[in-house]
């Protein structure tokens, strides 16, 4: 749902080349290779082992859970899996890397060669997932001071050392920064939908490297790239890539040339800063892990995996836009909010047409439901039906709606209760108009010489008299026949 901008500044010369690595932290209730908890929000390091914490001696244990959910996520992602895996040790040196090198798969992932569909605008587009592998997350460094250079002394917590990651990496065939942000909402997306992960990125459950170039327009040259680390929000990833296309254009445009290199993103400057060089690039002496056997996977677990795969966003918003006809921007709604779509489907089992449904759904229901929870499908089909049947008017639906929300009744019940029902009687009506045009002469006397639009008055004086029940239609037909 949103916007997508597309070039920046005056870099008309240049196409932008994107690909992006997601980490993204699976919901298992214990961490990757021991059993420690995954909770988040614990008291620092209240949850680590001997194994998280790489004490000598201890030997890591593979989680099926997060085999499970890895071997999910490929599959959703349109992956083959890879039936024979392995694991590595990625060697450096930092605080929170109690090991010294980091658990994970480098030559041989678990899942290659997928693609994620989604749309840009109203394109359906297509980004290659080149390969996703399994590894462990480090802990996390708490500095005194507000960044690590300001700071006296850090603190590390290994709560999250252990917990199991997957990394998606993506081929370069992004073309923008508003596209790069398209796609990794929509991965969110279908990451939720599947159930293996949280997803939360303001918790880091999901952080994106983005790698980004320039090259001269219709050349088949790739121009140097540039890593940009740890994203963790949709708008640090899009503005962080704006800031890097008109940084390396400038430098372009200038005769220059690009360093390859590592870089941040500082959100309150609004700037990338460089970070290393390729120079300095850590070599990580990446080497078999001796402790983990391979993992050797079963074409029936698999598929078993396989037929656990709910109803994906992409398919849910093709069903329904055919099925049900709604808009692009209706479907886009229901897509986003897995719980409002299901009051949906449930309701659009009664007899009631998909349109009435949306409209109710998208209205001031939602603004209520958010605040104080869905109601109960039943309950919403029985108000929207004697809104259908003309029991009430629609002017009554929305106190029908709040008493639904702040009583356990049927809309029946409440309309019958509160004497809610429409007034359509004709001659009840009449003597309603009579009074109304009576204690007005002076207006019915303007209204005879040509003021037409004073009927709206007259018929905001019969509505005010009959608390808003008065059918309108029938106010319009009595009030046109008084006047005429
Ligand atoms: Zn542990």
């Amino acid at each position: 749902m949103s916007k997508v901008s597309k070039g920046v500044l005056g870099m008309a010369n240049y196409d932008t080349v994107i690909g992006l690595e997601i980490h993204v932290a699976l919901l298992t209730d214990s961490k990757f290779l021991c059993s420690c908890s995954t909770a988040f929000g614990a008291p620092p390091n209240s949850q680590c082992c001997p194994v998280c914490l790489g004490l000598p001696g201890s030997l890591p244990t593979i989680n099926e859970k997060a085999v499970e959910c890895a071997t999910k996520a490929g599959l959703a992602l349109n992956c083959q899996i890879n039936l024979f895996s392995k694991f590595d040790r990625k060697n450096y040196f930092y605080p929170d890397l109690p090991k010294a090198y980091q658990i994970t798969q480098d030559a041989y992932p678990l899942c290659s060669r997928g693609f994620l569909d989604y749309y840009v605008d109203d394109q359906l587009v297509r980004t290659e997932i080149t390969r996703i592998h399994m590894e462990e997350e480090a802990g996390k460094l708490i500095h005194s001071g507000s960044s690590i250079v300001s700071s006296d002394y850090s603190l590390v917590d290994y709560n999250r050392a252990g917990i199991a990651l997957i990394e998606i990496v993506t081929a370069p065939d992004i073309h923008h920064p508003g596209q790069a942000r398209l796609f990794v909402e929509q991965l969110r997306l279908l990451l939720s939908y599947i159930g293996v992960s949280d997803t939360k990125m303001e918790e880091g459950s999901l952080r994106v490297d983005a790698n980004i170039s320039l090259k001269p327009k219709d050349s088949d040259l790739l121009g140097t790239k540039v890593e940009i680390k740890n994203l963790n929000s949709f708008r640090a990833l899009e503005k962080a890539l704006e800031y890097e296309v008109s940084r390396q254009g400038e430098i372009l445009d200038q005769g220059g040339t690009i360093r390859q290199e590592s870089r941040t993103w500082d959100d309150r400057a609004g700037r990338t800063m460089s970070m290393r060089s390729k120079g300095d690039a850590p070599d990580y002496r990446l080497f078999p892990e001796p402790d983990l056997p391979p993992l050797c996977l079963e074409p029936a677990w698999v598929e078993s995996i396989r037929a656990s795969i709910p109803e994906l966003p992409l398919e849910r918003l093709g069903r329904l836009e055919e099925q049900f006809g709604l808009s692009r921007y209706e479907a886009t709604f229901f897509v986003h909010y897995p719980d409002f779509c299901q009051i949906f489907f449930d309701l659009a089992e009664y007899d009631l047409s998909p349109k009435a449904i949306v409209n109710f759904l998208m209205g001031d229901y939602a603004r209520l439901a958010r605040e104080r929870g869905h109601l109960d499908a039943r309950r919403i089909a029985g108000l929207l039906t004697i809104v259908k049947e003309g029991l009430i008017g629609a002017n009554q639906e929305g106190v029908v709606l709040d008493a639904l929300f702040s009583s356990e009744k049927s809309a029946r019940e409440i309309v019958k209760e509160q004497g809610l029902e429409a007034l359509r009687d004709s001659t009840e009506l009449q003597g309603v108009v009579d009074g109304v045009l009576t204690a007005n002469p002076d207006l019915v006397a303007r209204f005879r010489s040509g003021e037409s639009k004073l009927l709206g008055y007259f018929v905001g004086q019969v509505m005010r008299a009959t608390r808003g029940k008065a059918d309108p239609e029938v106010v319009n037909k009595l009030l046109e026949e008084a006047l005429s």
